[in-house]
Order: C-alpha cells, then sequence, then structure tokens
C-alpha cells in the first residue's frame, strides 16, 4: 500500500506512468518521423523488462501509481513485448498500451492473455491512398483486420486515436464517427501537436476541439461528459451509441489536472511531454542505486514539474526530441 504520493509544487498528484519500450517503428507517419526514418537507439541502451519492472514496481508501490500505458516508437515490434506486461501487469495497476495497430492480428489474443486491460489505436484515415501518404505504409486493410482482432479478443472499449490535421484528413471527421459508432469503437481525436520530427507544424495545421465537435455534431448530436484527469474531452451521442474524445492539447489545454510522468526507452525520466530537461536513471539502475535512492529521483522530477506547455505563447520552445521519442 503507498505511504506516500508524487506531488508536484502546484498540488498535482501523479497517478498515470507512459513508459516508451522502444523508439523504433515499422511506420514513419509525416507527423511524428522524419521520411529517411531515424538513427534507432542500439539495442544495449534500452531498459531491459527486469529494469523497467523494477522502476514501475517502486513508483506503483511507493507512490500509488495506478495506470500505466505502454507505448513506443511501436511498441509490438520489441521482441517478446508480452512477458514485459505479464510483469506490468503483475503490479495490478490498469495497464493500457498504444499501438498503431498493424500487428495485432497476431497479437491481440497473446496481448489480452498476458494481462493487457486496454488499447488504443492509432489511425488518421479510413482511405487507402491517404493511408499510405500519411504512414508511408500500404498497411490500412492490416490495421483494420487487426482492430477486427482485437475486438475478437475481448478488448473493450478499443479507442482510436486520429491526429486530425487541416487539409489532410479534416473531411473525414464525420465518416469516422459513423465507422466508430457501427463498431462500438471510441474515436478520440487528437489536436496536432508541434512534436512532428520535421519540426514543419504550424498553428494553422491544427483543428481545434470546438471545429471538431461542432461538425460530428451536426450529424451525431453530442453533450458534453463531465472531465476527468484524462487528457481528452468526453462528449456523449444524444442517442446512446457512445461517445467521442478530443485531446485538446493546443487550443484547451488541460496541464492544470495533468497526472503524467513518462518513462523513455533508454531510461530518461521526465515530467512533461513539453519539457526540455529529463533525468537519466541508468546509472542509479545499473550502478546499484537502492529503491530509496530512485524514490529519491522521482520526488525530484516532480517536484520540479512547470505549470505547463506555452504552445500558444511566442516564447514556446518545442522540446529536442519528436512525439516518436516520447510515446505520446
Ligand atoms: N506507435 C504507436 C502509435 O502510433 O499508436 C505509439 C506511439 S505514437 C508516438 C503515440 C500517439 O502519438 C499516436 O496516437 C500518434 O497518433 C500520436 N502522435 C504522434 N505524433 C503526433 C503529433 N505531432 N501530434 C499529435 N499526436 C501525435
Ligand atoms: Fe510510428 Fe506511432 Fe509515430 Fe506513426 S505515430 S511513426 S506508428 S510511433
Amino acid at each position: 500500500m503507498a505511504t506516500e504520493q508524487l506531488v508536484d509544487g502546484f498540488g498535482r498528484v501523479h497517478r498515470d506512468l507512459r513508459i516508451s519500450v522502444t523508439d523504433r517503428c515499422n511506420f514513419r507517419c509525416t507527423y511524428c518521423m522524419p521520411e529517411e526514418g531515424m538513427d534507432w537507439l542500439d539495442r544495449s541502451e534500452l531498459l531491459t523488462f527486469e529494469e523497467i519492472e523494477r522502476l514501475a514496481r517502486v513508483l506503483v508501490e511507493r507512490f500509488g501509481i495506478d495506470s500505466i500505458r505502454i507505448t513506443g516508437g511501436e511498441p509490438t515490434v520489441r521482441a517478446h513485448l508480452t512477458v514485459l506486461i505479464e510483469k506490468l501487469a503483475a503490479l495490478g495497476t490498469d495497464l493500457a498500451m498504444t499501438t498503431n495497430g498493424s500487428t495485432l492480428r497476431l497479437m491481440a489474443n497473446d496481448l489480452c492473455a498476458a494481462g493487457l486491460n486496454r488499447l488504443n489505436v492509432s489511425l488518421d484515415t479510413l482511405q487507402a491512398d491517404r493511408f499510405l501518404a500519411m504512414t508511408r505504409r500500404d498497411d490500412l486493410d492490416k490495421v483494420l483486420d487487426g482492430i477486427d482482432a482485437a475486438l475478437d479478443a475481448g478488448f473493450d472499449p478499443i479507442k482510436v486515436n486520429a491526429v486530425v490535421m487541416r487539409g489532410e484528413n479534416d473531411d473525414e471527421l464525420v465518416d469516422f464517427a459513423t465507422w466508430a459508432r457501427d463498431r462500438g469503437l471510441i474515436m478520440r481525436f487528437i489536436e496536432f501537436m508541434p512534436l512532428d520530427a520535421d519540426e514543419a507544424w504550424t498553428n494553422r495545421q491544427v483543428v481545434s476541439l470546438t471545429e471538431i465537435v461542432e461538425t460530428i455534431g451536426a450529424v451525431y448530436p453530442l453533450e458534453p461528459v463531465e472531465r476527468t484527469s484524462a487528457p481528452a474531452s468526453r462528449f456523449r451521442y444524444l442517442d446512446g451509441s457512445g461517445e467521442i474524445g478530443v485531446v485538446a492539447s493546443v487550443t484547451q489545454s488541460f496541464c492544470e489536472s495533468c497526472d503524467r510522468i513518462r518513462l523513455g526507452a533508454e531510461g530518461q525520466f521526465r515530467n512533461c511531454l513539453f519539457a526540455h530537461d529529463e533525468l537519466d536513471l541508468r546509472p542509479a539502475l545499473r550502478g546499484g542505486g537502492s529503491d530509496d535512492e530512485l524514490a529519491d529521483l522521482f520526488r525530484g522530477v516532480v517536484a520540479d514539474k512547470w505549470a505547463g506547455h506555452q504552445i500558444n505563447k511566442v516564447h514556446f520552445i518545442r522540446p529536442r526530441k519528436s512525439m516518436s521519442q516520447l510515446g505520446g
């Protein structure tokens, strides 16, 4: 039973841990990775499953972290991922994963059996030619089939994440709503954030929460659901056919209720997606540091958390890492 909470200087209690298990990916989405791909981390740089489990255990047992999300790069390209899932599931928290869905036909049953509770699948278009242009992979059918496989495996609900970009897929909002309602999936629309590897983001490409909700609500009337600490603002269909969410990091930042901390694939601990600093935990982990010392490092990083990102301010400086290295 945790005896302490991870509280920052603004009184925010941290309960949600995001773990990136690799920086590698089999896709190269235009808003996330450069066309030429990245220089992948050397495998010896990556935390081992035992190291990840130890850090997660300290966070759960000492500080009451109650939600863990596995992400990447693409988490399913990490070999033997189900072994890690079994270890993390044994900690007893809610355990979720964000994936591009391309390997779910092969993996969904094993992921479920290993103890994964929830899945988010990223899908930004329902049109094959656009999918190829946006991900640089001709894999739309594979992802759609992967979502079916995840439904068959019993994941419920499945959330589908779509990054909405002006002039690229903003004409598909209603198509996505219709498609998801028909299948019992929950759409999560994400405002495009300045974390693209090419650093080409501009505010003009952002499609706002207001526009997304008005566009879908005009066809399928919606009402707001009361907000929690979760990043998405939620809206339910008045006809009872489920809900949508919008992650409005750009136009309606939710920093004041943020309860997330992040562990990078090579052991970098950060207190915010947009933070400029992160702490390398490997020297403590690999140099014989005790659990008490790790707990002190966690306390220190969280205590230093800022009030929030400044995306819409002139002095905003984006972090050096892009989304594929940060995990979303
Ligand atoms: N590869 C997995 C996937 O695509 O779901 C997990 C990692 S990916 C970086 C996590 C999430 O970040 C995905 O939902 C992706 O769409 C989102 N994402 C990537 N780049 C983004 C950006 N510049 N703005 C907003 N969301 C972004
Ligand atoms: Fe890979 Fe996910 Fe980034 Fe696309 S969004 S390039 S699938 S890490």
